[in-house]
């Protein structure tokens, strides 16, 4: 489910007409030495292409607007060579409308004490061409990510590799469409907002269907597609009856195999990319969508329950970031639940009724079917694991009536200290940063809501750049964090952001 387009990234290099042509020789067969290892390192996640050495104002401006123009350019890197006087720059950067990365960087590492004359510092200036072209973006207001370091160094690498993620959800984003079964949840206020400004904003599609239209669209399955899908799962997954009667049992499962199939067809026929439900409001259905939700998540959908359209549209931005990520460890809708408060063992336990996204397992995935104590459905099939450990991130968007705050927190995933034998839903576990009880007190000062979309595959720096691309507020809570700092930063924002 996570097609993109085939991405590339536009290194476009500034010089000038005034060092003549041998130098300008240099500089473009720098440019080329330096894409084609950058290429063979292995290290970015989608390739470089070297656009011609940008002399004037004219050509600047254009090579800008192919950028736009180009619906495979994710975004443009810009690197000095020599001096590019940033006047020059002005009327294509006003009109780029990519993302921007401009790398610091110089061809040679070191400076040729024994050789070095005038010749070579006028064509090796990026310290003093970085400095015209960067003071340019200043001005403009622009947002653009820097990136200082030698070109070669797998740090260096890493960093521009992580950016082309955030870039790429710039890009992405625009696309992304919401199908919403049903209305949010009565009464509950954080999974409300503004979809015309979420529209304009974030470029999300945010419409809803009747759930009896997506549950006919259900019940066009057909029985032999249903019978071949819990085969699928009964081979996958494990099976725990928990005392049920086993034709019961695979009778609940095929209802959830129905709906993933059904609800699936609806969303690519529709081009959704991400799905919200809401318990409550299941004209039609059996059953709460859970592992049929689980399924889809794992494919690369987004997901938000109970209405929550801005964590679906989180959680599908988060899964095109991260996809293709190397030994990625999932990304998925959670939501906080219930506190361990033992000193020493503090943390939040992360569940939901039924969904979440499989990607996050450690070990075992077992397939149950319990009761759900809430709605007026049969007993949902789900699938229940528990989650990886180690560090990531939480993102919950919220509409503070004017504008979006995107809240992004970094949290320490843990094994549960013990099983729940009697917990039926897959569950993380986490501790907040900088610690238990400064990271809920933050996260909860700051508005973040129950629901949040998770990744272990991406950073906060990552999402807080994403946020400013978008030109919304990012607050992060990390291990820095302060509530004193955070006030301020909070009260910096109302006069920032309206
Ligand atoms: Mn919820």
């Amino acid at each position: 489910m996570i097609e993109m387009k085939q991405y590339r990234f536009w290194f476009c290099v500034g010089s000038q007409d005034l060092y003549g042509e041998e130098c300008l020789n240099h500089v473009a067969e720098h440019a080329r030495i330096m894409t084609d290892r950058i290429n063979a390192s292995g290290l970015l996640p989608f390739p470089l292409v070297l656009k011609p050495t940008l002399l004037t104002s004219g050509m600047i401006r254009a090579t800008l607007n192919a950028a736009n123009a180009d619906e495979n350019c994710a975004g443009v890197i810009t690197w000095m060579h020599t001096f590019s006087p940033a006047k020059s720059w002005i009327a294509g950067l006003k009109e780029l409308r990519k993302p921007l990365l401009h790398l610091l960087t110089q061809f040679n590492r070191e400076i040729p004490y024994d050789s070095i004359d005038m010749d070579f510092m006028n064509e090796n200036q990026s310290a003093h061409g970085d400095r015209e072209f960067g003071h340019v973006v200043t001005r403009l207001g622009m947002e653009r990510k820097l990136i200082a370091g030698y070109w070669e160094d797998e740090k260096v690498l890493t960093r521009i590799a992580s950016w082309m993620r955030t870039a790429v959800g710039v890009v992405e984003s625009r696309g992304i469409r919401v199908m919403r079964m049903a209305d949010n949840m009565r009464n509950v206020a954080v999974t409300e907002g503004d979809k015309v400004e979420a529209q304009q904003v974030f470029g999300w599609e945010v419409d809803a269907y009747p759930s009896s239209e997506i549950a006919k669209a259900v019940r066009d399955v057909s029985q032999s597609d249903v019978n071949a899908l819990v085969d699928e799962y009964y081979e996958r997954y494990t099976i725990l009856l928990d005392g049920r009667d086993p034709g019961e049992f695979r009778r609940h499962v095929a209802v959830q195999a129905q709906i993933e199939l059904g609800l699936e067809r609806f969303l690519k026929e529709k081009n959704y990319h991400a799905v919200v439900t809401h318990f409550d409001d299941l004209e039609g259905l059996q059953q709460l969508p859970g592992l049929a939700i689980q399924r889809l998540e794992e494919k690369g959908y987004g997901f938000g329950a109970e209405g929550d359209w801005k964590t679906a549209a989180m959680v599908r931005l988060m899964k095109l970031m991260s996809a293709g990520v190397k030994d990625a460890k999932g990304t998925s809708m959670l939501e906080d639940y219930t506190y361990n408060l033992v000193p020493g063992k503090e943390g939040i336990l992360q569940a939901h009724m039924l969904e979440i996204c499989p990607s996050l397992a450690d070990g075992e995935i077992a397939i149950r079917c319990q009761p759900l104590s809430m709605g007026r459905r049969e007993d949902p099939a789900r699938l229940v694991f528990t989650s990886k450990t180690g560090p990531g991130i939480a993102a919950s968007l919220i509409d503070l009536g004017t504008r979006f705050r995107l809240v992004i927190q970094e949290v320490d995933c843990k094994k549960n200290e013990r099983p729940m034998p009697r917990l039926p839903v897959a569950t993380a576990f986490w501790t907040p940063r900088p610690d238990f009880y400064t990271g809920i007190e933050a996260w909860v000062l700051t508005g973040g809501a129950h629901h949040s979309s998770f990744s272990f595959d991406l950073s906060a720096e990552q999402m807080a750049d994403w946020a400013a691309y978008m030109g919304v507020e990012a607050v992060v809570l990390d291990q820095n964090t302060t509530m004193q700092g955070l006030k301020r930063d909070l009260a910096l924002g109302r006069l920032l952001y309206r």
